[in-house]
């Protein structure tokens, strides 16, 4: 069936469950335990033999059913799901990483996926190297033998530049590290790393897999057996697991995944677009308007280019606070992937706590603003925007 299927109706099927009252949308299974036919099977359900449901912190109807479906939209035999994007990246580093080993991130990585690695991390005796994205020479230089895995996100937040999955694969396995994509940004319904070499891909469904901003959730997928039960170990022993509450929002709205992404693809190209027309605007970050090398990658590995625009103004923080406070139909949040749009300035919101010499270096300017463009009308964004 996974093979016979595309991903648009595995989105909206797949791994679907059903109850004896027959019901066609699924039922919540809003429960921490489950009842045992009798001792015999709640010994065999504990020693993982026997069919049956546990207990919520790893087991559950609801959240099994997405993290099948959400592995099967990755192309990937395993999934399993965490309370938030930021657990599956703690679940990753505390199933894969031991005291004295490395690991290498990008240094454009969501403001807390930098903190955790740069802060929380080094409590444990693990170093860590931040490369720039694009640098491969870089990456080259900072894998070695201790490095257990890497760590990127392409697109980037909020720069939009496109890391080039395939070689950073090849660095990672030179070395026998793994490759770990966040791929929140484009989300499967655009573009599935595995297909690249990644060995694993994360999520934070909180995002566009919500579309709605309602529900907080993390996936990790990966087609290796082994990494999967260490995953999972470490999720029943440490506890951040997603709530069947959540779980069952977000099936829900996984439905509607592909249909949004190609919204608010369209949506966003049109509005860059029209920034790039635009006085008042310095410059735009987007994958159709970035270099001929980066246009081409990112047509390679993504099937449309998602839904993130940034953009410098000719001015300085003021103006920018400025145009932001102008707004009537935009939301001012830091959220992102919803169907309403949201405008930020993410140097003193999402990446407030980053260095201010390293915001220069990554080009997170005080002109700089972000937009996730939302399923709106185009006209009335611009509209919104123009000052
Ligand atoms: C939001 C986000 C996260 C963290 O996810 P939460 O669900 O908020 O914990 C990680 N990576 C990226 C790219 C994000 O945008």
């Amino acid at each position: 069936m996974l093979d016979a299927w595309h991903s648009k109706t595995l989105a909206v099927r797949h791994a679907s469950t059903r109850s004896e009252y027959r019901e066609n949308s699924d039922a919540i299974f809003l429960t921490s335990s489950f009842v045992f036919k009798n001792a015999q099977h709640a010994k065999e359900c504990f020693a993982g033999e026997g069919k049956g449901f546990v207990y919520s912190r790893f087991t559950n109807p609801n959240v099994d059913a997405l993290a099948e479906r959400m592995a099967a939209l990755e192309k990937a035999k395993f999934g399993l799901l965490t309370s938030s994007g930021m657990s599956a990246i703690m679940i990753l580093c505390l199933a894969l990483l031991e005291a004295g080993d490395e690991v290498v991130c990008a240094r454009e990585l969501f403001g807390t996926s930098v903190r955790l690695f740069s802060q929380l991390l080094v409590k444990f005796g693990i170093k860590v190297n931040f490369v720039p994205l694009t640098d491969y020479e870089a990456w080259q230089k900072a894998v070695n033998s201790k490095t257990k895995f890497i760590f990127c996100e392409s697109p980037s937040n909020p720069l939009l530049q496109i890391a080039d999955i395939e070689k950073l694969a090849e660095i990672a396995h030179q070395s026998k590290a793994l490759l770990i994509v966040d791929n929140c940004l484009a989300t499967p319904a655009l573009q599935n790393p595995i297909d690249f070499g990644a060995d694993i891909v994360m999520h934070s469904m909180t995002k566009f897999i919500d579309g709605g901003g309602r529900c907080l959730g993390g996936s990790i997928v990966t087609n290796d057996e082994e990494i999967y039960q260490k995953l999972f170990a470490i999720l029943r022993m440490a506890g951040p697991a997603l709530s069947p509450f959540n779980a069952w929002v977000l099936l829900k709205s996984i439905e509607t995944l592909y249909l949004r992404m190609e919204s608010h693809s369209k949506n966003a190209l049109l509005v860059s677009e029209w920034l790039q027309k635009q006085p008042f605007v310095k410059c735009v970050y987007h994958p159709a308007l970035a270099s001929a090398e980066q246009q081409s990658l990112a047509n390679k590995q993504m099937k449309r280019l998602g839904a993130i625009v940034s953009f410098e103004i000719n001015g300085n923080k003021q103006d920018a606070w400025n145009l932001i406070d102008q707004c009537k139909l935009f939301s001012i949040t830091a959220n992102l992937g919803d169907a309403r749009s949201s405008i930020c300035h993410p140097a003193t919101t999402t990446h407030n706590a980053v260095d201010e010499s390293l915001k220069q270096e990554i080009g997170i300017t005080e002109s700089l603003i972000r937009l996730s463009i939302g399923l709106e009308d185009v006209q009335d964004l611009c509209n919104d925007l123009k000052i």
